[in-house]
């Protein structure tokens, strides 16, 4: 196989998907692996792609619960494959210590599993040739090294691209700081959509997982990736089309995969499949664990009392840097203001004036208003913006490691 064809073969393949709910996840995801024949893996070479993109521990739905993960590496070791664990993670985070504090690096030591950081060595150039917003993608070249590619996400909303499962997973194999230029990309000349929902569809046309697990134990509602609230649902899904496996998972969050721009845009290419009426889902009583999900907020000044934000052409990046600086020291910089005062933000581009005192976020505001409060950086990270205004530095362990999105 090329490096190409690997991850981007046509379907149609199987649309089965298999669906368990109970306490125990390393049940549920044995309970559904055993219905799908992967005997044809035998002395293959599998990598198993969980979410372990950010510094969080297990419970909290940011990240792939272990005792998946320890379900898949039992379940393919059994069939006589080689399996490993890979993950490049937002920018900032090591590699090894995220598998440490998500627990995959014991699951991974008492089964003998390799644990590998797939932004060692160089990156491989890969070809988007029916990309719109991105023609090549910085793909890490570990990846293609493997001859199966397991994609085992958290079920979550996501605050950019509306969900974040199996596909949206995938960006989790782009070669370090590539993943955050998916985050700024200029609006797509003819198309509304934005530029980062596109390029996921673009990026999905050649870097499609071969197995889908989507860990539904404890998910993630509202602000995700990282800022929501754990949901727990108990369940754990399997297939061999991404997109439809991606699809059930969104009837369970309560949304549908219609909805969401990047799957939409996939299957209306071909590149997997969405429709309810060409997906088997097994057991036929799936729906009885339908969950639904508090979607992402359209507006972070709905979500944050006392705070105006005026966006304008922003990227994802710029966002996400607002979003968790807000999320974390909201109530820290309330000192800094006289009370009842609205805090005044302002991100992005071609803003032609913002009221006086405005904190305007990155370089795209360089040059709005001479009264303003101006945090450099594209984007800067929340101890700037922190720093800028209270004049202390950070105490947070996680400062700077989380505000690039994924
Ligand atoms: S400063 Fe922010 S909005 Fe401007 S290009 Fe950089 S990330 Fe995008």
């Amino acid at each position: 196989m090329t490096m190409t064809n690997l991850y981007s073969r046509k379907f149609p393949v199987d649309q089965r998907v298999y669906a368990a709910k109970g306490d125990d996840p390393y049940d549920n995801t044995r309970s559904v692996l055993k219905q799908i024949d992967l005997s044809f893996l035998k002395h293959k070479r599998v990598l198993l792609k969980p979410n372990i993109g950010r510094l969080a521990p297990q419970g909290q739905g940011i990240i792939t619960d272990a005792r998946v993960v320890a379900a898949a590496i039992d379940a393919f070791a059994e069939i006589g494959a080689e399996v490993v664990i890979g993950e490049s993670p937002i920018v900032g985070v090591d590699t090894f210590e995220a598998f440490e504090t998500a627990g995959i690096t014991k699951v991974a030591n008492d089964r003998n599993c390799k644990l590998i950081d797939l932004n060692e060595g160089k990156y491989t150039r890969l070809p988007v040739p029916e990309g719109l917003a991105i023609q090549e993608l910085k793909a890490c070249s570990p990846i293609f090294e493997y001859d199966f590619l397991v994609s085992i996400p958290v079920m979550k909303m996501h605050m950019h691209t509306g969900v974040s499962l199996s596909i949206k997973n995938m960006k989790g194999c782009l070669w370090r700081r590539s993943k955050v230029d998916l985050h700024m990309l200029p609006p797509i000349a003819g198309m509304e959509e934005k530029p980062i929902n596109i390029a996921i569809a673009d990026m999905s046309g050649v870097l499609r997982p071969h197995l889908s697990i989507i860990d539904g134990t404890i998910g993630m509602e509202g602000l995700g990736p990282s800022a929501g609230k754990a949901r727990p649902v108990g369940v754990v899904l399997a297939g061999l089309d991404p997109f439809a496996v991606d699809a059930v998972a969104c009837r369970l969050m309560g949304t549908v995969a219609e909805k969401i721009p990047h799957l939409a845009m996939g299957a209306e290419r071909g590149y997997g499949v969405i429709d309810p009426d060409r997906i088997q889902v097994s057991p036929d009583h799936w729906e009885d664990w339908i969950t639904p999900f508090l979607p992402p907020p359209e507006n972070l000044s709905i979500e944050f009392p006392n705070i105006k934000v005026f966006d304008k052409n922003s990227c994802s990046a710029c966002q996400s840097t607002l979003l968790l600086f807000l999320k974390r020291y909201r109530k820290v910089i309330l000192d800094y203001f006289p009370k009842d005062q609205v805090i005044r933000f302002a991100i992005g581009k071609g803003h032609e004036s913002v009221p006086e005192t405005t904190i305007c976020i990155g370089n795209c505001t360089a040059n709005i208003g001479k009264t303003n409060t101006f945090i450099k950086g594209c984007p800067p990270v929340a101890s700037e913006i922190l720093y800028e205004i209270t004049g202390e530095l950070s105490v947070d362990l996680l400062d700077g490691k989380s505000e690039t999105p994924d």
